[in-house]
């Protein structure tokens, strides 16, 4: 099966509006000869500057987060009408950081995809274990949870889009990368997971990213396994030479 590959950047708490759109002026050296999917997920502040600045890239831009109501009274928190209203058209739900610091459990999580779901984004959901998980045998038990817990009550139409993107909490922001061999398990026990929840079909279809610690200097081994299809990159992709290095992985 082949699946197009899909190459994201997530800057995280970077970037003023300025560096956002400079950032995306150094990307444009991309050729994208994989012809991939590629997409960035600046802070809520930039989305609306980078989704202007990309006109005619064919970037996707994608929030990092959305809260599960469509307005109210929510200080601080951001609805999926307001990022789409800000031009974006995808949303990351479950990045282990806001699983760890701010508390957003399976349950919240599956609140926000249905949230995202019903305004038309396209979700980029993250599961992954921790070291103690995955030194205590735990990996593939935590992550089936997070897959059932989160996607819990929707079918394979409605999640048609969404992209899966593993990343074990111990690799991320570490420089400890999976090796491409664990990656590869871990995907194709997702895709397993997935398979029996949505059916074989969407399983097959389904593009399951790796993240932690990618790097210009081993993103083409870890594309190059057969269930990974795209990276989720954290700290290299606030360097343009960096990440055009990796939408341009060989
Ligand atoms: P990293 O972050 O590439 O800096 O490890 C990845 C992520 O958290 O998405």
């Amino acid at each position: 099966m082949s699946r197009k590959p899909f190459i994201a950047g997530n800057w995280k708490m970077h970037n003023t509006v300025e560096e956002s759109v400079n950032l995306i002026e150094g990307l444009k050296a991309a050729k994208n000869k994989n012809n991939a999917d590629i997409m960035v997920a600046p802070s809520f502040t930039s989305i609306n500057a980078v989704v202007k600045a990309s006109v005619g890239t064919g970037f996707k831009v994608a929030a990092q987060d959305c809260f599960y109501e469509d307005k109210g009274a929510f200080t601080s928190q951001i609805s999926p009408v307001q990022v789409k209203g800000a031009g974006a058209t995808h949303v990351i739900l479950g990045h282990s950081e806001r699983r760890s610091l701010f508390g957003d459990t399976d349950e919240i999580l599956n609140k926000k995809v249905a949230a995202a779901l019903k305004h038309g984004l396209v979700v980029v959901f993250c599961v992954g274990e921790t070291l103690e998980q995955r030194e205590s045998g735990k990996t593939e038990e935590v992550i089936k949870g997070q897959l059932v817990n989160g996607l819990k009550g929707f079918t394979a139409e409605q999640l048609k889009d969404m992209v899966v993107a593993y990343e074990p909490v111990w690799a991320i922001g570490t420089g400890k990368t999976a090796t491409p061999e664990q990656a590869q398990e871990t995907h194709k026990a997702i895709r397993a997971v997935l398979a029996e929840m949505f059916g074989k079909d969407f399983a097959d279809a389904v593009r399951i990213l790796y993240g932690g610690s990618v790097k210009a200097d081993n993103v083409d081994a870890i594309m190059a396994k057969e269930d990974v299809d795209g990276v989720l990159v954290g700290g290299q992709a606030l360097i343009a030479e960096k990440f055009v290095r990796i939408i341009d992985y060989n």
